[in-house]
């Protein structure tokens, strides 16, 4: 346990990671909108709300890497000081996920683990048509690569669970280090 008496322990920092359309925010946000109501110090960031802040943000795999490390680092910070985190981020190599995890002391990585396929199918933003038609380059698991976890915390496979079954195994695996 980090601190000493007077300070608090670190939160957890629960990260999400999958490809575009996999359903992390959508859990994401659900998981966080139970902890509020549970009166859980906690904080959400979403990769493009990120984003949309720092617009000059790119892709390549050294663009990606900074704004993960941005991120973590701030993610890692707000643990520190008890602030439960959870963050949706594609965040597709490892190596940048294992950076993060090697700064938080209680890190869960969660694996969206729903096939391009399905992703694809579900095109919720109207990306993959876009990538399809030419339209976007370096886009995850098409022409950019996605590196799945090695050893997750948790794999959620959203063909077989609803939205509802996520949440509960997220909150499930959480609820004893609040
Ligand atoms: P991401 O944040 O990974 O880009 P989104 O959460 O924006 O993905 O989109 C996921 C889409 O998949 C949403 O339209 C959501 O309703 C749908 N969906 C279907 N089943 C599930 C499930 N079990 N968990 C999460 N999302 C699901």
């Amino acid at each position: 346990m980090a601190g000493g008496s007077g300070t608090r322990s670190p939160a957890p920092v629960l990260w999400f990671t999958g490809l575009s359309g996999s359903g992390k925010s959508t859990i994401a946000t659900r998981v966080h909108q139970e902890l509020v109501r549970r009166g859980v110090e906690v904080e959400y960031i979403d990769g493009d709300a990120l984003r949309e802040v720092f617009p000059a943000t790119g892709f390549t795999r050294a663009e990606r890497d900074e704004h993960l490390r941005r991120t973590g680092y701030m993610a890692s910070r707000l643990a520190a000081h008890g602030v439960t985190v959870v963050a949706s981020f594609v965040s597709p190599y490892r190596e940048s996920r294992d950076f993060i995890r090697s700064l938080c002391e209680n890190f869960g990585e969660i694996y969206v683990a729903t096939p391009l396929e399905e992703c694809e199918r579900r095109d919720v933003k109207g990306l993959y048509a876009r990538v399809r038609r030419g339209e976007i380059r370096n886009f995850t698991g098409i022409d950019d690569p996605y590196e799945p976890p090695d050893r997750p915390e948790l794999t959620l496979d959203t063909r077989v669970l609803s939205v509802d079954q996520c949440v509960a195994q997220v909150l499930a695996f959480v609820e004893d280090q609040l």
